[in-house]
């Protein structure tokens, strides 16, 4: 039987405020064990959580960039579960009145809506020791800053699901609210995924495979759902409403356990956190911090730069090399040398020698030398020496095509003889040229351009030796 396949999402990302949403530890990823805790994040008798302000903004920023209303009331309720990641018992979060609610992203094919973005603080880690048989608790993810964003089942397959994080991954990173390093865990993805007979307008029960840290294994986890799914359905089977882990070195999902509903977590209202309100104002106000987000650059590459879409997109793969091309073309535009040079050049030495978008030479310094070979200092082929050069060690340009004799001196004497010598050689060449076979040009431009070398511009070149055949 052909079933349609519906899929929703719950991403979890960390904001990367400085300290943690109810307490001013530090957050950092890694770090020694129990380093990064206070009386707050490990929840002792008697302490009070202290919400933090640049968090709450983040969130806001986030909401904004996947087109979400900000809501003018939000609060925070606690979610009751027992587990030793979380000393408290339970964890802060919003569930009756999240911050951001009704938001969308388009992902090229489609528009996948948000439901909601809410806020809550993460809880630590275990560390199953299984040879010794013990577990150890380490608590410094405690309380680090979170918001959930939860999709309407939208998404019909993997690939989709994919664009879906890489658009909301791209956009955070763009807004510098989250760093979405998913090695790290600061991006972490559930995915909902159900199973229906085509055509049917009634939903499949659902599994919910939990915290997928990897684009592959979001990918790989829902190709084999999909798969265990439509054989239970096709031997005639029910599926269960159950909470499923991947394991990533069989490329399975197995149960963890049936699905809690919501009514299992007890919710209620945080006590001691005050409701969070905002006016129009306030929330204009942090719009206007949001850097121009990819698909906005995209679309002035494209139409205002002239820059092809596949040059601009490898441009915005990172914020970083974005941002060098725009401070670039700031100083000297043009569009098109500079992202040709930046995608060929720039990307071949960083794929050579690695390195990081943290470039010893400066996007003015890159200006200067694409104006020198349209000025026609340099040549084609010194631009490339030179940028190499200002990969390994920053530097001047300019400086650096004298210091290596790369400056065209353009010697015009020199070429006049050249010509003479060309001339001279190929009567038969030059006869043709004159009697009308104007393609034997190239051939004796050619022929002066091997004896001329580095010492003149084509240009140069060119004019006078049309000038020597007339
Ligand atoms: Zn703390």
């Amino acid at each position: 039987m052909k079933y349609d396949v519906v899929i929703g999402l719950e991403i979890h990302a960390e904001l990367s405020s400085k300290s943690k949403v109810f307490c001013q530890c530090a957050q950092q990823f890694g770090g020694e064990q129990n380093t990064r805790c206070c009386p707050r994040c490990s929840a002792m008798p008697g302490t009070l959580p202290l919400l933090n302000r640049t968090a709450v903004e983040y969130a806001v920023i986030a909401g904004l960039c996947l087109n979400c209303d900000i809501n003018a009331f939000s609060a925070f309720d606690r979610k009751n579960y027992f587990y030793p990641d979380l000393p408290k018992a339970y964890q802060i979060s919003q569930f009756f009145y999240p911050i951001c609610t009704d938001g969308c992203v388009d992902i090229g094919s489609k528009t996948v809506r948000v439901n909601r973005i809410h806020i809550e603080e993460d809880a630590g880690k275990l560390i199953h020791d299984e040879y010794a048989g013990i577990s150890l608790a380490d608590y410094n993810r405690c309380g680090v800053p979170l918001i959930e964003i939860v999709t309407e089942p939208d998404m019909t397959c993997a690939d989709e699901a994919i664009a879906f994080v890489e658009a909301v991954a791209s956009r955070l990173r763009y807004a510098e609210v989250c760093d979405a390093k998913m090695e790290e865990g600061s991006i972490r993805c559930d995915v909902n995924i159900s199973l229906k007979p085509e055509g049917s307008d009634v939903l499949g029960t659902r599994a919910e495979i939990k915290n997928l840290n990897s684009l592959k294994s979001i990918s790989r986890a829902i190709e084999y759902e999909i798969k265990r799914q439509s054989d239970l359905l096709d031997r005639g089977e029910r599926i269960i409403q159950e909470t499923r882990r991947f394991n990533d070195n069989n490329g399975r999902t197995l149960s963890m356990r049936s699905k809690e509903e919501a009514h299992d977590y007890r919710y209620f209202p945080e006590p001691d956190i005050p409701a969070i309100m905002f006016d129009r104002t306030q929330i204009e106000s942090i719009a206007a911090k949001i850097p121009m987000l990819p698909e906005q650059r995209l679309k002035i590459y494209v139409e205002e730069y002239g820059v092809s879409e596949v040059e601009a997109k490898i441009i915005l793969t990172k914020k970083e090399y974005s941002d060098f091309f725009n401070a670039a073309v700031a100083e000297y535009p043009n569009y098109k040398s500079t992202s040709n040079l930046i995608v060929v050049e720039v990307f071949r030495l960083i794929n050579d020698n690695g390195c990081d978008g943290d470039f010893k030479f400066t996007p003015q310094s890159l200006a200067k030398l694409i104006k020198m070979l349209d000025e026609d200092i340099i040549t084609k082929a010194a631009q490339k020496t030179i940028l190499s050069v200002m990969f390994e060690r920053g530097g001047d340009p300019e400086t650096i095509a004298k210091d290596m004799g790369l400056v065209i001196v353009n010697d015009s004497e020199g070429v006049a003889n050249a010509i003479k010598e060309v001339i001279d050689a190929n009567p038969k060449a030059v006869g043709e040229y004159r009697s009308g076979q104007e393609k034997v040009f190239g051939f004796l431009m050619g022929q002066v351009a091997r004896k001329v070398g580095k010492s003149a511009t084509p240009a140069l070149v060119r004019e006078m030796l049309l000038k020597a055949l007339k």
